[in-house]
């Protein structure tokens, strides 16, 4: 039997560790586009504490995947998937066979479409290589301009607060981000970002951002009114897209993410999925769901493994996803609690 899976984020990594507990003999590949061993993103504002060596990082320790037998393609991008022949291409064109199929390729930061133009005047922050080039683009007690503001840029920008960046948030419908705030909380919860000590715009929609030269900011924010801001550092934070493209022609069936049903099976019975790149059906809300978060995400990746190992188990959320509001006045999500 061999397993493939696709993503080596907490996901993927973590459903490899069951499938191996559980299969001792199988042959699991692990497949990623990104160059690096599985580490732990969500640590990555320790860059600016001064963590700033990739191998601090790491989960495990290299030699776990010679000791577990599970092979990592590192660099690895799958461009399509043929569910007919059973195989996944690479992009260098290598061909790579599978009998269980796992896609756990999680999300990339959505951009909405007025602002794509501007991508590569904006930081990034979703992997370790980029999240270095953020940091040394920001000056000591810089300014960093995020937009949108969703649930993982805030959980940077307290880390910039603390060290002593300035942080300022344009604020907009996808504030928040997965958490959903209705109209009549809004304002308490707008004032908490302020007591965070981030500044907050709202109220306007961004026009352009633009490349400034010579001495000072490295960016300017110009909004729909005229006026602009000043930034070294310009990120989107709208929250995250389905990493999917290359699953367009599996003949799976997709909304915006990979649907599943409880059992994280796909609509093929040989393929999975799990992490932020599913929509798992929920009997509950009589609708297909992304389900986030950390214990989310990792719970996905044990029930996939167990029910490609004969198991028949359903996927239950394992957070309240509601935004607190701390008796300091402060914001705590549930999606920043890990372990
Ligand atoms: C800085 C930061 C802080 C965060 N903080 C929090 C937090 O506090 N709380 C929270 O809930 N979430 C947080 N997140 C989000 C969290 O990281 C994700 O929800 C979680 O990692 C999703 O796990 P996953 O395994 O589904 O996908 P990912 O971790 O996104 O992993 C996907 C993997 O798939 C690979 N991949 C994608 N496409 C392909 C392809 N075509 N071919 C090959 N490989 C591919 C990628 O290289 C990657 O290895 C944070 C994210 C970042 C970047």
């Amino acid at each position: 039997m061999h397993h493939v899976i696709i993503g080596n984020g907490i996901a993927g990594s973590h459903a490899a560790q069951v499938l191996r507990e559980r299969n001792p003999d199988g042959k699991i590949t692990i497949i990623s586009a990104g160059a690096l061993l599985f580490y732990n993103r969500y640590d990555l504002p320790d860059v600016f504490r001064g963590r700033c060596d990739w191998i601090d990082y790491l989960v495990h320790p290299p030699a776990y995947y010679k000791e577990n037998k599970i092979k990592l393609r590192r660099k690895s991008l799958v461009t399509e998937v043929d569910t007919n022949k059973r195989t996944l291409t690479l992009a260098h064109r290598e061909v790579m066979s599978y009998d269980q199929l796992l896609v756990a390729t999680g999300g990339a930061a959505y951009v909405p479409e007025r602002l794509l133009e501007f991508i590569p005047l904006m930081h990034n922050f979703n992997n370790f290589r980029v999240a270095m080039e953020m940091r040394d683009a920001l000056p000591d007690g810089g300014t960093v301009v995020m937009l949108g503001g969703d649930a993982l840029g805030l959980d940077l920008a307290r880390t910039l607060v603390e060290t002593k960046h300035r942080v300022v948030l344009v604020a907009g419908d996808r504030t928040f981000w997965p958490h959903e705030v209705n109209p009549e909380t809004r304002p308490r919860y707008m004032q908490a970002l302020e007591k965070m000590h981030f500044e907050v715009i709202d109220g306007k929609q961004v026009d352009r951002v633009e490349q400034k030269n010579g001495k000072g900011p490295a960016r300017r924010v110009v909004f729909d009114d005229g006026s602009d801001l000043p930034a070294d550092v310009v990120m989107p934070f709208y929250g995250l897209s389905p990493s999917i493209d290359f699953m367009s022609n599996a003949g799976i069936d997709i909304e915006r993410g990979v649907l599943v049903n409880p059992q994280l099976q796909t609509t093929r019975d040989d393929i999975w999925a799990a992490g932020d790149v599913c929509q798992i059906w929920s009997p509950e809300h009589n609708a297909y769901r992304f389900f986030y978060g950390w214990k989310n995400v990792k719970m996905m990746g044990e029930v996939a493994a167990r029910n490609m190992t004969g198991d028949d188990v359903a996927f239950t959320t394992a957070l309240d996803e509601v935004l607190q509001i701390q008796p300091d006045g402060t914001i705590t999500s549930p999606f920043w609690d890990y372990d």
